[in-house]
């Protein structure tokens, strides 16, 4: 499911693309992710259960929103790279410099590896 895309990058105003590797997160993984989501709401409905009168609030909306939690991180995460790897021209000092982001969520901001100019590679990118 790795798809061709153009992954660009913004330094202070200026967007330029860069050369990179895109992977996205399986199928199993995203659905691993969605269950913790879900685990973590329902643990918190369980835990709170035992707390007076907070569980009358708490543990109801932890309950219900569970299985939303759920849904919001299984389609957020499909739209979300696992890894992003590869390099840009510098724009100031017009020097290759590298970028990695694994794992990690939007916004991804990097410094030249030559003279510390912050850039942000820019997600999500343009399909090729
Ligand atoms: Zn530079």
């Amino acid at each position: 499911m790795d798809k061709p895309v153009v992954v660009f990058a913004e330094f202070a105003g200026k967007v330029v693309p860069t050369q990179s590797l895109v992977e996205f997160y399986a199928q199993n993984e995203i659905v691993k992710k969605a269950s913790k989501a879900l685990a973590v709401c329902w643990a918190t409905a369980a835990l709170t259960i035992f707390i007076p009168i907070i569980h009358l609030v708490l543990t109801p909306i932890a309950f219900i929103a569970g299985p939303f939690a759920a849904l919001f991180v299984f389609f957020k995460v499909q739209k979300l790279p696992r890894l992003i790897e590869g390099s840009v021209v510098c724009q100031h000092c017009q020097k290759q410099t590298h970028f990695r982001f694994h794992n990690m969520n939007p916004r991804y901001y990097e410094i030249c590896e030559h003279c510390r100019t912050g850039y942000e590679v820019l997600w999500p990118a343009k399909e090729a």
